[in-house]
């Protein structure tokens, strides 16, 4: 059994003195995070569950690694978290511990807890921790609560290396690559992916605090090979290579870097082809889940194109299910996402209802999420069942497609489509616009005859509302909730 971080257990040569983790000025080599790491273990072990106050910075690196060579379970926390929420998941997770920062200040909601600081400085006197086994819990990271309050995925490390495994086998990533980071520390992407996957191979991780063009255009341009984003940063990336003042060494910058990888939403297929227009570049879009880690991906060396996650990852089982549990054969026609394979969750936490609703008799997890599959074994994600699948006339449509055709207008800033009763069509189909310029946006006629183009009748919108800006989460997800779904 490999160890889950394996560059760890190397206490001398060319990986222990090699860059792991660089926060601005904060650098953290491979010997350093493990002296830290064993210290903050040591401390820790024998503890229930630790929660980390998971601010983006090394010390959230530290309290995680620690975490996982203790075998103790870790609850990442978002430390912008409002009140309600954190004392859900606190009361869900019950942690004994709190690892945070010296100079963090916590809520009194975690007055209750023994509160441990973490010193990324320190260097460990004792014997490395053994290896955990491969069932045991890693991690309880919470879903994104985009469709109802989140809920506590509890995810074994035979899930965390299962994934990562897949993941550079897809991207022929290895112990070279230097990640530039600039996604939050508390989901299954900026964590596991972005912190865990790197030093899984024993590369590099550079975190930007926070999203900027000029962070990204920097870091890649000095030695960063690749970048992981969500959706609305390449947005911003997209508009960026438009502005004559950046446009130069950002375009330098996304050609030269071996992968863009986009997930956590769908990459609108507007923002993906200015990119490719402007750098010959075409960002990789990969899908994953808290409960599943990542099931599709396109491949390194595959064909990336607009509007598709890839085939499955290796080892990953994937099909499309009809509403009434038939398995479709024919993939051009809609169905909810079924997965099963070793980087799948153990169930949630306290929510054993929930777990067995989410899963069939036979172990397959039903995602809620909706797609076709290319010819070529490529999912198209149309969006989901539960916010983004509108019946209207008979037909089961996608709200996806919908959006795409709607961000194709220069007038156009930000679509959301949803669903809303409709005596005659069961459903009529809502257009949500954001204007690029609020002072005259695209009147509905002039939305209705760009979309004529592109849709077919039964898909163009009946309704436009127009907005300021659409509710999105902190990964840029947009909250249909909010929108009435
Ligand atoms: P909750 O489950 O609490 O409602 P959530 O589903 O947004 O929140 P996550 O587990 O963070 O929480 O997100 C997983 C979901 O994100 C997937 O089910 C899918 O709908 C969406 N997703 C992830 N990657 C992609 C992608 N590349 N394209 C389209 N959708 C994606
Ligand atoms: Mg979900």
């Amino acid at each position: 059994m490999i160890p889950l971080l394996p560059a760890l257990h190397e206490t001398s040569g060319t990986t222990a003195s090699r860059e792991a983790v660089r926060f601005g000025d904060h650098v953290l080599t491979y010997a350093q995070l493990a002296g830290a790491s064993a210290s903050l273990a040591h401390r820790i072990a024998g503890a229930g569950r630790v929660a980390v106050w998971a601010t983006s910075t090394p010390r959230t690196v530290v309290a995680v690694v620690a975490a996982l060579r203790a075998g103790v379970p870790a609850v990442p926390l978002n430390p912008r978290t409002g009140g309600h929420e954190l004392a859900h998941i606190l009361a869900d997770s019950t942690p004994s511990v709190v690892l945070a920062g010296a100079g963090d200040e916590l809520p009194a909601a975690l007055d209750a807890l023994e509160r441990i600081d973490v010193d990324t400085a320190a260097v460990s006197s004792h014997a490395p921790p053994l290896e955990p086994p491969p069932e045991s819990p890693a991690l309880i990271v919470y879903t994104s609560g985009t469709t109802g309050p989140p809920k506590g995925a509890v995810l074994p490390r035979r899930a965390v290396a299962a994934s990562l495994d897949a993941l550079e086998d897809a991207w022929q990533w290895t112990g070279d690559d230097v990640l530039v980071h600039a996604l939050p520390l508390f989901h299954v992407h900026g964590l596991i992916l972005g912190v865990l996957g790197p030093l899984r191979r024993g590369g590099s991780v550079r975190h930007l605090g926070r999203f900027s063009v000029e962070g990204v255009a920097r870091e890649l341009l000095a030695g960063g090979t690749m970048l992981f984003g969500v959706p609305t940063m390449y947005h911003r990336l997209a508009g960026a290579l438009a502005d004559p003042a950046v446009s130069g060494s950002l375009t330098k910058a996304l050609a030269g870097a071996r992968l863009l990888v986009s997930g956590s939403a769908a990459l609108p297929v507007h923002d993906h082809e200015r990119i490719a227009a402007a750098t010959g570049r075409r960002v990789i879009e990969r899908y994953g889940m808290t409960e599943t880690l990542m099931n599709t991906g396109v491949r390194a060396d595959g064909a990336p194109r607009a509007g598709t996650v890839g085939p499955p990852l290796s080892g990953v089982e994937l099909r499309l299910v009809e509403e009434d549990g038939s398995v479709l054969d024919d993939t051009a026609s809609i169905g909810e996402i079924q997965v099963r394979g070793p980087n799948l969750f153990t169930g949630y936490l306290n929510r054993p209802d929930a777990t067995a609703a989410a899963f069939t008799g036979d172990g397959w997890f039903r995602t809620g999420d909706m797609a076709t599959i290319d010819a070529d074994g490529y999912v198209r994600i149309v969006g989901r069942k539960a916010t983004d699948l509108i019946k209207s006339g008979g037909y089961k449509i996608g709200a996806g497609e919908i959006e795409n055709a709607l961000l194709d207008h220069p007038g156009v800033r930000e679509a959301a489509v949803t669903g809303e009763p409709d005596a005659d069509l069961g459903e009529r189909i809502v257009a949500w616009v954001v204007p690029t310029d609020p002072a005259s946006p695209p009147g509905e006629r002039e939305l209705a005859d760009h979309v004529a183009d592109r849709l077919a009748p039964h898909k163009r919108p009946r309704v436009v509302r127009y907005l300021d800006v659409l509710p999105r989460n902190e990964l840029g997800k947009i909250m249909k909730r909010s929108l009435g779904v």
